[in-house]
């Protein structure tokens, strides 16, 4: 039997929701395609994250565990799950679709003669081949895919596209990898790593809730309001690109199509007229819901729930109310 190779994204040593999430699809569809899965687990801690891996379904766990391998630079991981791809003759590959990893993937692709599908929201199996569907142009068409026939199918897989259940497996099989780096990938070296602290609040491509703010705020003091607003739903806080470009907030919390993909639970974007950029960002969010003040805002073609006033009159109300509610 073939393998599924599942490259997971790793944290503080611990794997993000969305690999987790890969896991579960990759589990999921393994009988139909025919494959085991396995992980692939680049840089140090894999031994301690195998139980977790195991429970959500892979059987064995390839790991680097090399200074090198820390992430930060593309072309090692590459090196990386090229080791996992020839240690186990996979011939498909699951990875996070992020901006990082997309990196990977597509320089993986032309080593290995792979096509690459990136944020991948729905998945079956045909004659033994990946057919996954995905949303383009700004959520406006559905498009369905699958890579050639004898080629290595690299998938990018959206977050929150399908659940992280755990099937509840024993602990995977550990495979040290021998990675042999080529000069090019050990040409750049990290000199430092600074984590940048964003109060105690969620990454907005992780969390459940993000709150999101846009021009219609006026200026930098109307994300105070959006951060409380974020406190109070214990949400991760966003922005349009026009708020970063006018430096109101940070640019790496800038959602869409230049910025992060996000795909959570709930999106509340209030003075966001709902760009085709930035909606390339938050369209798969589960539930979306717009405050701005002209009813003919392209967001509210999107919006499960649309609030048409001043959002400098709403959100202080919604804010009161929830906390009046959390006591
Ligand atoms: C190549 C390219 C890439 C891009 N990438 C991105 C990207 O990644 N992310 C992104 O966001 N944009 C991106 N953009 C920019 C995008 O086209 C829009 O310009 C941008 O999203 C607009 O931001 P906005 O909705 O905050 O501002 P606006 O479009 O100006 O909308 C502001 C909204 O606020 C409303 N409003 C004003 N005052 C209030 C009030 N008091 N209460 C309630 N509502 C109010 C208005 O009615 C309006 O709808 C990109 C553009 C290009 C060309």
């Amino acid at each position: 039997m073939s393998e599924l190779l599942v490259l997971i994204d790793h944290s503080d040593g611990a794997p993000k929701k969305l690999s987790l999430q890969m896991l579960s699809a990759a589990a999921g569809l393994a009988d139909d395609a025919d494959v085991s899965v396995s992980a692939v687990w680049l840089g140090a801690g894999a031994s301690d994250a195998a139980a977790t891996i195991g429970a959500h379904g892979a059987t064995k766990l390839y790991h680097w565990d090399s200074e090198d391998a820390h992430g930060y630079v593309t072309l090692p991981q590459v090196e990386g799950l090229q080791a996992a791809i020839d240690a186990s003759g996979a011939d498909v590959v699951f990875f996070a679709s992020t901006n990082h990893v997309k990196d990977v993937a597509s320089r993986l692709a032309i080593r290995v003669g792979g096509g690459v599908i990136t944020d991948v929201t729905g998945l079956r199996v045909e004659d033994g081949r990946f057919v996954a569907t995905k949303e383009v142009f700004g959520g406006d068409m559905i498009t369905t895919s699958r890579v050639a026939d004898g080629h290595v199918q690299i998938l990018g897989i959206a977050n929150n596209a399908f659940p992280a259940e755990g099937a509840g497996g024993d602990a995977p099989e550990l495979v040290a990898l021998d990675v042999d780096l080529s000069e090019a990938a050990t040409a750049a070296k990290v000199v430092s790593v600074e984590k940048q602290v964003s109060a105690d609040r969620p990454d907005i491509a992780e969390a459940a809730v993000v709150v999101a703010g846009g021009r219609g705020l006026g200026n930098e003091d109307g994300f105070q309001l959006m951060e409380q607003l974020a406190d109070v739903l214990g949400a991760g806080v966003g922005a349009s690109r026009a708020a970063t470009d006018a430096g109101w907030y940070p640019h790496r919390y800038q959602i869409g199509q230049t910025g992060r993909t996000i795909s959570p639970t709930l999106y509340l974007g209030s003075g966001i007229s709902g760009a085709i950029q930035h909606r390339a960002g938050m369209q798969t969010s589960q539930n979306i819901v717009a405050i701005n003040k002209d009813p003919e805002a392209p967001i509210f073609q999107i919006a499960d729930f649309g609030i048409v006033g001043d959002l400098y009159e709403i959100v202080p109300k919604l804010v009161e109310e929830l906390e009046t509610r959390k006591g």
